[in-house]
């Protein structure tokens, strides 16, 4: 490396210390401000007049401020800004272009925007201080410098010269904007947007409805680090909406999507209805879905196991594509695991996560939120609650932490995501440990996270071997989540994406269209 990459570590917030008390200034900051969040297009604040609350998922009757919603004609004038300022920004000497998000990275690490940041993640998506750190200021910043380095380790691949020739391969950007469509679950997740931008692109970024203020403010700490206007222009708004006028447009030269499956898969639609009308074909890179696993060999060591379900099921109340959903585990362990995990299920606090006491917070608006209150009626009407179970909706969103247990393993709990801090135990005879390696990579569509837990190391060989496509990131004796960037590259395959692991110059390299040059001397 030519500068330090990460991974950059989480601040302790022990109480009373000096993090703790910043913390509690920038959340009384955040609350007070009242923030009329608007669109930026070409270094623009665009003001609607369609304004939509930002509320706190825990507190739903506090409002945040609000954010200006974009129709079709914003998003038209948001393109042309981004198409206007490609002419210039990826002809720029690339250390000209890296200068802003360096210096944001270190503004981020050292000044008081990362209390800033990681309070607004607290209040809008509901985070423990915990959480909030790793996301909104460690993540995004060792996403910022791995773009950088990233970027310079594809420029220095070049092809072979002979006698009388030179050839070279010059890293153009695409030709056209970047479409960038993030989602609710992580500020960090925010760097869809910016890593194209790195290499050249400009973008058309398009946040989840419920994490506008989180979006706002991290193109503000760009904008304030010196990215010129019109690299990255924002507009906020219905998906559909502001989706059709971008996938619609002949200079559409990428999307840079995470969110739901469903989402991803109209979009491959959509550019496959219009395939004939682009100039470039479009890169479509998304990550989607998962349901992933936890396997438990009957040589796994119990402590290690229980940690990592609740931890993988429960952190951030299970809104991660990662989280740990369904749960394999042999007959001999079971009775003990089920003491361990429902003990351990009823110790976790649910509440208010700016409160030090809190690890599990509310989910993020109340239609993630009506979706799992069906989920868990059902499953209490089919008794298959173990612990947990409930749901309450009268302060905030409140999903309890639930472990299930089912006796089908193609149940629905086993096979559709749900989001929520809900894990599926499915319990297996110790001598089906064959049969069960099969189950676990049949029987849901998904191919992202999962993990396998053994001390016996022939069984280890046998799941990594069994398991080789179901997931993209794949564990052994760990929790399926919490990959770190440039440690372990995230992403899936199958109906979780098109694995271009966020982070990499496997995935940059989407966002670059190379030219090959051969000169005659
Ligand atoms: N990278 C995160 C993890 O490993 C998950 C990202 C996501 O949920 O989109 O837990």
């Amino acid at each position: 490396a030519l500068f330090p990459v990460g991974p950059t570590t989480p601040l302790s917030y022990a109480p009373g210390s000096p993090e703790r008390a910043h913390t509690a200034d920038a959340l009384a900051r955040i609350r007070s401000t009242g923030y009329d969040v608007p669109n930026i297009i070409g270094g623009e604040e665009v003001r609607t007049g369609r304004e939509v609350p930002v509320v706190t998922p825990h507190d739903h009757a506090t409002q945040l401020g609000t954010v200006h919603w974009a129709g079709a004609a914003e998003t038209q004038r948001a393109i042309d800004a981004a198409l206007a300022t490609a002419s210039w920004w990826g002809r720029l000497p690339w250390e000209d272009r890296v200068a802003p998000f360096l210096r944001a990275a270190d503004l981020l690490e050292h000044g008081s925007w990362r209390h800033h940041l990681n309070a607004a993640t607290m209040l809008e998506l509901s985070k423990t201080t915990y959480q909030a750190d790793i996301d909104a200021a460690c993540e995004t910043l060792d996403f910022i410098r791995a773009n950088v380095k990233n970027m310079l380790d594809l420029y220095g691949v070049q092809p072979g010269s002979r006698p009388g020739e030179w050839n070279t391969a010059e890293y153009r950007p695409l030709e056209g904007f970047v479409f960038a469509v993030t989602p609710f679950n992580f500020t960090c997740m925010n760097n869809l947007a910016f890593g194209p931008a790195v290499l050249g692109n400009t973008v058309v970024w398009k946040p989840a409805e419920s994490a506008s203020l989180v979006a706002h403010l991290s193109l503000q700490l760009l904008r304030e680090a010196g990215l010129p206007d019109g690299v990255v222009n924002v507009v906020y708004g219905d998906g559909a909406e502001i989706g059709e006028v971008a996938l619609g447009h002949r200079d559409l030269a990428a999307v840079h999507f995470t969110g739901s499956t469903g989402t991803f898969q109209h979009i491959w639609r959509t550019v496959g209805q219009n395939v004939a009308s682009y100039r470039n074909y479009p890169r479509l890179v998304g990550e989607t879905g998962g349901k992933d696993f936890i396997l438990a060999h009957p040589s796994a060591d119990l402590d290690t196991l229980a940690a990592a379900c609740i931890r993988g099921a429960y952190e951030f109340q299970g809104q991660k594509c990662s989280a740990a959903s369904r749960l394999y585990v042999p007959r001999s362990l079971w009775p003990e695991l089920r003491e361990r995990l429902v003990a351990m299920t009823e110790s976790v606090v649910v509440g208010d996560p700016t409160l030090p006491e809190t690890y599990v917070g509310a989910v993020i608006n109340a239609r993630q939120h009506a979706k799992h209150a069906a989920a868990l009626k059902q499953a209490r009407e089919e008794r298959l609650v173990v612990v947990g179970g409930s749901t309450d909706d009268s302060t905030g969103w409140f999903v309890d932490p639930t472990i299930l247990e089912v006796d089908d393993p193609f149940s629905p709990f086993i096979t559709e995501e749900l989001f929520a801090p809900v894990l599926t135990a499915y319990v297996y005879e110790d001598a089906d440990w064959d049969r069960t390696l099969r189950l676990v990579d049949e029987s849901t569509p998904y191919g992202l996270t999962g993990a396998v837990f053994a001390t016996d190391e022939a069984a280890v060989r046998q799941a990594d071997d069994a398991l080789r496509y179901t997931a993209g990131n794949f564990y052994v004796n760990d929790k399926p989540t919490g990959s770190v960037v440039g440690a372990q590259p995230f992403g899936g395959a199958r109906a979780s994406g098109t694995n271009d692991k966020a982070g990499t110059v496997w995935n940059l390299i989407r966002f670059a269209s190379p030219r090959s040059v051969k000169r005659n001397h």
